[in-house]
C-alpha cells in the first residue's frame, strides 16, 4: 500500500505544448514520463509501474508460449552486424559508439552500435552452440532498450529513439516446425494484446515473396497511428494497407516529399513501369503494384515490402545489395533482408529464364507490396512514408487502395482504418542461419548440416502501453484496465489526520491487497475536487472514498472509473465487496 503524500506523481493541470496527441498529453499530465530530449523519455514511478505490467503480461504469454527469456546485451560490437546481412543498410538506423574515451568525431568504423534489434546476435549466439537436431524447437526472447535513429519522433512513445521492445527468436529444425512455433507465437500475441485491454487487429504483413517466409502485424485500431489497415468484416481480411498501395513517384521528387532523400542512380536502360508490365504480362490494375525495372543485361528491381516507416526504407537491403552484383536468388534474399523492408537491388542476371519465371509469378503476389519511389530517371526516393509524407491526392501516380474497393477474399468492398503497429511477427526462414560463419547450423539426424528454420517475433512494450491509453482515455483522463493499472484502488481519504478515516483506509488497503489489487491511499491535504480530477486522471479503476460524513453513517463510497455511478457501501460490506 502506497501513500500519494510520500510518493512522487506530478500531474498536471495543462498539457504541456509539445504534446499533439490525447494518449501523449495524458502520459505527461498524469506524471507517467517527461521528456529528456527528442525522442527520448524517461518514466516516472507511475509510468515505471504501469510498463512494468505491461511487460509482466508480455512476458507471462511468451513464457505460456514456451518461450525462454534471455538477455542480451544493448551495446554490441559492430562486428556482430558487419558480419551479418545487412550492415550497410541498417547503419544510417543505428546508434554508432566510438571506442570509450576516444575523441573521434563521428567514427568511421566505430567500435559499437546499440542495437535497434538482434537477429545479428542472436543467431551466433545460439547458432555457435546449438548445433544438433535436438537443440531445434526453441524459442527465446528479451525485453530491452532499443535503440533507432528515427528521424522524426514523435507522439512520445510511440515513436521514440529509445524504447522498449519484447524481441523473440525460434530455430526449428524444418519449415512445417518453424511454422507451427509462427502459430503458437501469433496466438500467445493475441492473447497478451487481450489481457492489455486493447481492440487489435491482426493483419497479413506480407504475401510470401520469399521462399517459406511471412508476417503479421498486430495493429491497434486509432487515428493517430502510422499504418492504415485495409480488411473486411465479413471475410476476415486484413493487410495493411501499405501492401496494397503502390505508386511511381513523380518527376519532381523533391515537391512530392520534401522529407524524403533523393537517391540516383546511374542505371541505364531502365524501362518504364508500363513497358516492363508489359513485358511481364502484368494486368493493368496491377501495374503500379510492382515495380521492376530491367536494364539490358543489368537487373534493377525495386520493391518495397511493407515500407511504411522512415527508418524501414533505411533498413532495407539498398547499400548491402548495390555493392556488388547479384544472382537472382541473392535478390530475393535481400528484398526480404528486413521485415518490411526496402529491397533495392542491381544485378547482373545471371540467369534470364528462372528470373521471368520467378517474376511472372512473384509479380503478382507482391501485389501487396507498396512501391515508395523510383522513376524512369533512375531516381528512388527514401525514407518517405507513402501516406504519412507525400501528399498522394497531389501525385496521380500514385494509386491508393480505396474504401469500397473489391476484398481479394470475399469480393466484398473494403474498409480503411488508420491503425498503431503494436506487434510485429515474421518468419524469417533461412535468411540468418543459413551461413557457415555466423549463422546457425545443426546436424540433422542423417548427419548433414542444415541451416536452423527462423522466425523473429517483436512487441512494442513502451508503444503497447501508450496505445492503451489512447484507446482508454475520456475527457477526464486515462481509463486504464485493470491488467495494467499502475495501482488497481485508490482509497482517496477526504479528512486525513482523522484517526477513524486513516484507519479505515489501512484496513480497506489491507483487505484490497489480500485481494491480490495493488492500493494507492491517498492521504494529500487537498481539496475533494483537486483528489478526485487527480484519480480521474491517473485513471485508477476502483476508487473508495473515505469521508467524514459518510463515516457518520457508516458507508463509503464506491466508483470504477469506467462508470458514472457512486455507490454508498456500507463500512461492514466494503471490505468484502473489496474481495
Ligand atoms: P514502425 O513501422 O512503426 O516504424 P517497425 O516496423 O519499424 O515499426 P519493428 O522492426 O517491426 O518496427 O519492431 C517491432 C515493434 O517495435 C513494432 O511493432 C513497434 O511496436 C515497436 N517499435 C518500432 N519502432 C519503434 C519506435 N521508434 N518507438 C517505439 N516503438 C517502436
Ligand atoms: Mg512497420
Ligand atoms: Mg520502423
Ligand atoms: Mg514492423
Amino acid at each position: 500500500m502506497d501513500y500519494w503524500s510520500k510518493h512522487y506523481i506530478p500531474t498536471l493541470k495543462e498539457s504541456p505544448a509539445e504534446a499533439e496527441i490525447d494518449s501523449h498529453k495524458l502520459l505527461l499530465r498524469a506524471g507517467l514520463v517527461r521528456k529528456i530530449g527528442s525522442g527520448i523519455y524517461a518514466f516516472l514511478p507511475l509510468g515505471a509501474k504501469a510498463l512494468e505490467n505491461v511487460k509482466r503480461l508480455c512476458c507471462e504469454e511468451m513464457n505460456r508460449a514456451g518461450a525462454m527469456e534471455l538477455l542480451m546485451p544493448a551495446v554490441v560490437p559492430a562486428e556482430y552486424w558487419k558480419a551479418g546481412p545487412r550492415w550497410n543498410a541498417a547503419r544510417e538506423i543505428m546508434y554508432q559508439v566510438a571506442s570509450a574515451g576516444e575523441k573521434a568525431e563521428f567514427p568511421e568504423e566505430p567500435a559499437f552500435v546499440l542495437g535497434p534489434t538482434h537477429e545479428e546476435i542472436v543467431t551466433p549466439l545460439i547458432g555457435g552452440e546449438a548445433t544438433s537436431y535436438r537443440d531445434m524447437g526453441k524459442t527465446f526472447y528479451q525485453v530491452q532498450t532499443k535503440f533507432r535513429n528515427e528521424i522524426r519522433p514523435r507522439y512520445g512513445l510511440m515513436r521514440a529513439r529509445e524504447f522498449i521492445m519484447k524481441d523473440g527468436y525460434s530455430f526449428d529444425a524444418t519449415d512445417e516446425e518453424a511454422t507451427e512455433t509462427y502459430k503458437r507465437m501469433a496466438a500467445a500475441y493475441e492473447k497478451f494484446f487481450a489481457r492489455c485491454g486493447l481492440k487489435f487487429i491482426s493483419v497479413e504483413a506480407d504475401t510470401g515473396v520469399m521462399g517459406g517466409a511471412f508476417s503479421h502485424e498486430f495493429m491497434v485500431p486509432a487515428e493517430v497511428g502510422d499504418d492504415d489497415v485495409v480488411y473486411n468484416l465479413e471475410s476476415g481480411y486484413a493487410a495493411n494497407v501499405e501492401k496494397a498501395t503502390s505508386g511511381i513517384v513523380p518527376a519532381d521528387l523533391e515537391e512530392a516529399a520534401p522529407v524524403g532523400e533523393i537517391e540516383k542512380f546511374d542505371t541505364p536502360g531502365v524501362k518504364t513501369i508500363e513497358k516492363l508490365a508489359q513485358e511481364f504480362g502484368i494486368p493493368a490494375e496491377q501495374q503500379y503494384k510492382t515495380l521492376l525495372f530491367v536494364g539490358d543485361d543489368k537487373l534493377f528491381a525495386v520493391v518495397v515490402r511493407g515500407c511504411d516507416q522512415v527508418e524501414e526504407a533505411k533498413l532495407g537491403a539498398l547499400g548491402y545489395a548495390l555493392i556488388r552484383p547479384a544472382t537472382v536468388d541473392e535478390i530475393f534474399e535481400a528484398m526480404g533482408a528486413y521485415p518490411g523492408s526496402l529491397g533495392v537491388v542491381k544485378g547482373t542476371i545471371k540467369n534470364r529464364e528462372k528470373l521471368d519465371g520467378v517474376y511472372a509469378d512473384n509479380a503478382i503476389r507482391l501485389v501487396g507490396n507498396g512501391v515508395t519511389g523510383a522513376n524512369e530517371k533512375a531516381m528512388h526516393l527514401r525514407n518517405v512514408n507513402v501516406s504519412r509524407d507525400l501528399d498522394i491526392d497531389k501525385f496521380g501516380d500514385f494509386r491508393k487502395v480505396q474504401v469500397g474497393e473489391p476484398c481479394p477474399v470475399s469480393g466484398k468492398p473494403l474498409e480503411i482504418q488508420r491503425a498503431i503497429e503494436v506487434g510485429h511477427i515474421f518468419k524469417l526462414g533461412t535468411k540468418y542461419s543459413d551461413n557457415e560463419e555466423y549463422g546457425a547450423l545443426y546436424v540433422d539426424k542423417d548427419g548433414n548440416r542444415q541451416p536452423a528454420v527462423m522466425g523473429c517475433y517483436g512487441i512494442g512494450i513502451s508503444r503497447t502501453l501508450q496505445s492503451i491509453i489512447e484507446q482508454k482515455h475520456d475527457k477526464n483522463g486515462i481509463v486504464w484496465p485493470w491488467s495494467v493499472a499502475p495501482y488497481q484502488v485508490i482509497i482517496t481519504v477526504l479528512d486525513p489526520g482523522m484517526d477513524e478515516a486513516d484507519t479505515l483506509a489501512l484496513q480497506l488497503g489491507r483487505a484490497a491487497e489480500a485481494a491480490g489489487a495493488s492500493v494507492l491511499v491517498d492521504d494529500r491535504e487537498e481539496r475533494p475536487g483537486v483528489k478526485f480530477k487527480d484519480a480521474d486522471l491517473i485513471g485508477i479503476p476502483l476508487r473508495v472514498t473515505i469521508g467524514g460524513r459518510g463515516l457518520k453513517n457508516g458507508e463509503v463510497e464506491m466508483k470504477w472509473r469506467d462508470q458514472e455511478d457512486v455507490m454508498k457501501v456500507a463500512i461492514a460490506d466494503a471490505e468484502r465487496v473489496l474481495v
